[in-house]
């Protein structure tokens, strides 16, 4: 089979792709009739030259939409297997009432009305690892586009806090940390100065983990050594059963990267996060640390490598659901640089602005994530010049986020097996179970969509400044016994 190489929109190559992948870029249009295709041998030519791609004429609007619809279908053949197979043990007797469900809701202790809503990235690198800007540039930077809460996220290196040098892998563990913040403006960052008095409060012990694959853990005095002797699992166990030990929090990063699912054919990329090898990997993870590991990045740069990583993220809640263990969504910028900041953020729901609350809210789920592209829900899949959306954040992106409001979410009520969504800034609200959009609407009522609904719900706010997605609630059914 033929192998191609293509330029992409931001001039990197790509690839290999085989003939199969070319057709299905070019009827996504990623690669248009204009797009340098080589071949294995070096030769290239505009893509309406080479044999085989077909361009679509559909707008890019109707592109993605097509795209969307075609995903959406193939996920409810699965579904719809799923539901049969269940129905079977869950026919109710003639004459039976409704269901009932019991809803565990993950902001049932937020007062909507007291507590404040917090900017928080979780994610960001300096040149203490491969970052372009300095610690304290990263954290002015974030600081003046309005975040709330920074973790500093270096590979393989301890962030312990923004004004103590810290300490990366290297000859004895010892390597000192660069570009330290001072302790006077710390506490003046802390404080608010220049911000009205809202100030912004950093994370102890930060770290991307990255001997395994990458983890971001915090609260944990630890950085792991690379053990080339373990699989992939067995190192990423062991850094998370250590960061636990150390009385850390942890949280997948990027896992597009390792399942394939950041392949820029979506439907390769399902075809990734739908693998059961790839999905019970993160399954054993959850459930071996239901406390410490929290959760997974479903959300990274410009939806760059995680853009499957939502079909991943719903496989898993089908699996750890069931069993009572909820699994986070977390959307970050990964920023390198502060070009790199501002796109993406979580926001925590917390009565007061403490490290303290923040990791309560990071153990509950009292926090929903928030990005500017959704490659598999069409949002900014196209940058405002037309071409395929970039997959990092740059000075050419940054209008996403200075002159594009994102949704927010203001109120979220759950009462008789019904959930309600208040907010702003939105077109519409969807409700996800088990992988597919089963309804839009500010109120799901469970009852209405018996059948569709077993372990979990889950619900994106989508606009066209980007998505907020909720964590997601867990449902029981107490159908059988009624
Ligand atoms: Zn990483
Ligand atoms: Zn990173």
């Amino acid at each position: 089979m033929t192998n191609y190489f293509y330029t992409d929109a931001s001039g990197k190559k790509q690839g290999p792709i085989n003939s199969r992948q070319l057709r299905t870029l070019a009827a996504q249009g990623i690669i248009t009739p204009e797009t340098v295709i080589a071949n294995e041998q070096g030769k290239s030519a505009p893509a309406r030259k080479v044999k085989g791609p077909e361009f679509n004429t559909l707008t890019d609007k109707e592109n993605q939409m097509n795209y969307t619809l075609i995903h959406y279908k193939s996920i409810f053949t699965l579904a719809a297997i799923a539901i049969i197979s269940i129905f079977a043990f869950a026919v109710p007797l003639s004459g039976q009432a409704q269901k009932q469900y019991e809803i565990a809701n993950p902001y049932a202790n937020v007062d909507w009305a007291t507590f404040g809503q917090y900017k928080a990235a979780f994610h960001t690198h300096s040149t203490n690892s491969d970052g372009a800007d300095t610690r304290a540039a990263m954290i002015e930077d974030h600081y003046t586009k309005g975040y709330d809460i920074l973790n500093m996220a270096d590979h393989d290196f301890v962030t312990i806090a923004w004004d103590e040098p810290g300490y990366g892998r290297g000859p004895g563990q010892n390597r000192p940390g660069r570009g330290i913040l001072s302790s006077e403006r710390r506490a003046e960052i802390e404080a608010g100065v220049g911000r009205n008095g809202r100030g912004m409060i950093g994370i102890p012990f930060g770290n991307e983990q990255s001997s395994t694959d990458h983890i971001i853990t915090m609260w944990a005095d630890f950085n792991n050594s690379a053990r080339a002797t373990l699989t992939a699992e067995q190192r990423m166990a062991e850094t998370l059963g250590v960061v636990e030990f150390a009385g850390g929090i942890s949280i997948i990063a990027h896992p597009g990267r390792y399942t394939g699912g950041q392949n820029a054919d979506l439907m390769v990329g399902a075809a990734a996060s739908n693998n059961p090898a790839q999905i019970k990997k993160y399954v054993d993870l959850f459930l071996a640390f239901p406390n410490s590991l929290v959760g997974m990045e479903i959300m990274n740069r410009l939806d760059n490598e995680t853009r499957s990583d939502r079909i991943l993220w719903d496989n898993i809640l089908m699996q750890t659901m069931p069993k009572g263990k909820s699994v986070w969504g977390f959307s970050n910028d990964d920023s390198h640089g502060i070009d790199e900041t501002g796109f993406n953020y979580n926001v925590m729901l917390l009565p007061e602005l403490t490290a303290d609350a923040t990791r309560h809210a990071l153990e509950t789920g009292a926090f929903y994530a928030v990005g500017r592209v959704d490659r598999r829900l069409g949002v900014n899949t196209f940058d405002r010049g037309g071409n395929v959306m970039p997959n990092n954040g740059s000075a050419a992106t940054a209008y996403l986020y200075t002159e594009m409001t994102a949704p927010s979410i203001s109120n979220i009520v759950v009462r008789d097996g019904a959930i309600t969504i208040e907010g702003a800034d939105y077109d519409y609200i969807g409700w996800v179970a088990d992988g597919v959009e089963i309804f839009r609407g500010n109120t799901i009522n469970l009852n209405d969509h018996s059948g569709k609904v077993h372990s979990y719900i889950r619900a994106h706010v989508v606009g066209t400044g980007g998505v907020a997605y909720t964590q997601p609630f867990g449902i029981i059914v107490n159908g059988a016994s009624r």
